[in-house]
């Protein structure tokens, strides 16, 4: 029988067990001399779900790190315990780029595209074509881009540093409020905002032949309904994607974390265009996703981004999806 007690680490037992890993070591082979090489590489970075008809894909750019003073409107010390609560680091926030891929039998949908070649945020990004083709998808097939928000990390990998399209058949999905925002040339003489405007108009102008805006609540594209979600730029665009009965949410930048902006949604966040407009919604909307028990994918959240929310006090829960391994 096993008791509890086994399982404790006393200092006897701590003595005892390094004894006992001193017999060992003496009867298994010296780890160095492993007859297998260390493989040194991660998995693919793909996933890949079916949402009733659709097979939807999950393919990532990479990752990068934020510092945690990005986040205000509650003391610093109170952000630092919350991340050290959930057992993360308190002096950098980890986040993912999560691209949403669907194929609907019709049509194939990327939304947002990554940062591209450009390493505003530090190495870790731009492995977006890399990921896709670990996901045996070729951007020659993708029909549309869909693009929430003009950001960097949504917009930049629409184009190549050659300045051709990486998605050369697609159509390009972005409200009119953002295009206008982030390509207005009169906002250049601002030295904050001169990089993202430069960005924005490289990734969008050459491009605007084959730009559709969208607009609140429009059906986009067969299943996908755009829905304005402003605050965090003005033009910031969610997606609820529909497939028989089943609703799935794509929240871009609505939250972009699943601690700080969950438990403490009306945190206040430095790349939000408008905090206050983002709070308020970021707030209707997670109301909305745990009253209807609507899973969604959220972009910068821990891969692969997927799960629900909860209402706990004034606050929500994340519930990350398990995953589906057998499609
Ligand atoms: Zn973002």
């Amino acid at each position: 029988m096993i008791r509890a007690g086994d399982f404790s680490l006393s200092r006897r037992g701590l003595f005892l067990g390094a004894a006992a890993a001193g017999v060992a070591a003496n009867l298994l082979p010296n780890p160095a001399s492993a007859k297998a090489p260390q493989i040194n590489k991660q998995a693919p970075y793909y996933y890949r779900f079916s949402m009733g008809s659709i097979e939807a894909t999950v393919i990532s750019d990479g990752s990068f790190a934020v510092t945690p003073k990005l986040f205000s409107g509650v003391p610093q010390p109170e952000v630092e315990r919350m991340l050290t609560d959930h057992f993360l680091p308190s002096d950098n926030v980890a986040v993912e780029q999560n691209i949403l891929v669907l194929n609907t039998g019709e049509k194939l949908i990327v939304f947002d595209t990554g940062l591209g070649s450009a390493k505003l945020f530090g190495p870790g990004s731009g492995r977006m074509l890399v990921s896709l083709k670990e996901a045996g998808i070729d951007p020659k097939d993708v029909d549309a881009i869909v693009v929430s928000h003009a950001h960097p990390d949504h917009l930049w990998g629409v184009m190549a540093d050659d300045g051709k399209p990486n998605f050369p058949n697609a159509q390009i999905y972005i409200s009119e409020a953002d295009y206008d925002f982030w390509t207005d040339e009169a906002k250049l003489a601002n030295k904050d905002m001169k990089g993202f405007i430069e960005g924005a108009r490289k990734h969008l102008v050459p491009n605007r032949p084959r730009i559709v805006f969208m607009k609140d609540g429009q059906e986009i594209l067969p299943g996908v309904q755009a829905l304005a979600a402003p605050g965090h730029t003005i033009g910031h665009m969610m997606f609820m994607l529909t497939s028989g009965n089943k609703a799935f949410a794509v929240l871009a930048d609505t939250t972009v974390h699943p601690v700080l902006m969950f438990e403490t949604p009306r945190l206040e966040f430095g790349f939000d265009s408008d905090p206050k407009q983002a709070v308020a919604t970021r707030v209707r909307v997670l109301d909305m996703l745990a009253e209807q028990r609507i899973p969604f994918i959220a972009y910068h959240f821990p891969w692969p981004g997927i799960g629900y929310a909860a209402k706990r006090g004034d606050g929500f829960v994340y519930h990350p999806k398990p995953l589906q391994m057998v499609l």
